[in-house]
């Protein structure tokens, strides 16, 4: 599945401290971004970033009878992006129409020019969670994206925007995978003497299978680790958790394998796949001969 990034408004006055419209947590929240915007730029996906993009005398602003303070004025400091787009960045302009306030990114050609490139989910995240992070993800879940929302990398004007946290949830998204979230629930699952194991590398999440094991050559214990599986930031919590068991899976079929090779006898092992049974029956075959 084609993927790409959408950085929501992460500009001075709603991200930086001394903003006019400064989100607690602003900062926080554009630093998860910034280690997103490397993961994009690793993987060669589109990175689409919007701005608040005001006129002077915009009538969202109180002086002009809207219920914001001024923010967002074109060629302001306070309207500049706070992670810096590089040339490649798909960059969105709204609220650029003095008369009306444009919370989502998805106008002009958006949902067109993501449709032209392949992309079907998008990974979003921004400022702020309740109004334009929001508005951007129920219009891309109306343009039937999937929506995989980056939870510490958006912050809300009011609150933890849990509120809006579950619209988007209700309306269709779901939450990104997070690494020390992921290995909560790896740690969760007990399954004999495996151990799950996960770690990230430049923002892809791997999983690693670590477990006792008999080395059938030499007949001494150690541990054995499989090889690391990918695991997609889509991932849900139920999904990785039949990753990590597909996983064992294989592992105790290439360890049945391995023990028929070397081995004139037949461990018996009540949790043993039958398939691996008769896949270690055939491999024992085949080495007698
Ligand atoms: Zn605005």
């Amino acid at each position: 599945m084609t993927e790409a990034l959408l950085i929501v408004d992460l500009q001075h006055d709603f991200a930086s401290p001394d903003g006019s419209m400064a989100v607690e947590g602003g900062m926080a929240a554009a630093q998860v971004m910034l280690e997103w915007y490397g993961w994009a730029k690793h993987r060669e996906i589109p990175i689409i970033m919007s701005r608040d993009w005001h006129p002077e005398t915009h009538s969202s602003f109180k002086q002009y009878g809207g219920q914001w303070p001024a923010h967002c004025v074109q060629n302001t400091r306070g309207a500049m992006f706070t992670i810096p787009p590089s040339d490649d960045v798909i960059v969105i302009t709204k609220g650029t129409d003095a008369t009306a306030d444009q919370y989502s990114a998805f106008h002009d050609d958006l949902a067109a020019i993501l449709r032209a490139k392949g992309v079907q989910r998008l990974y979003v995240g921004g400022l702020a969670t309740d109004y334009c992070v929001k508005a951007t993800v129920l219009d891309a879940l109306a343009e039937l994206f999937h929506v995989s929302l980056i939870r510490e990398g958006m912050r809300a004007v009011e609150g933890t925007g849990e509120m809006a946290g579950k619209e988007m949830i209700k309306a269709g998204a779901t939450f990104a995978m997070d690494s020390a979230e992921a290995q909560g629930i790896l740690d969760d699952i007990s399954y004999k003497d495996y151990r799950f194991i996960l770690h990230e590398e430049r923002g892809e999440l791997w999983l690693h299978i670590q477990y006792d094991r008999l080395d059938t050559f030499t007949g001494i214990d150690g541990i054995g680790y499989a090889r690391p599986w990918h695991i997609s930031r889509a991932q849900t919590e139920t999904g990785l958790v039949k990753t990590a068991f597909a996983a064992v899976k294989l592992v105790e079929e290439h360890e049945a394998m391995e023990a028929f090779k070397y081995r004139d006898v037949r461990p018996f092992d009540p949790h043993m796949p039958l398939a691996a049974l008769i896949r270690a029956e055939r491999t024992k075959e085949a080495f007698q001969q």
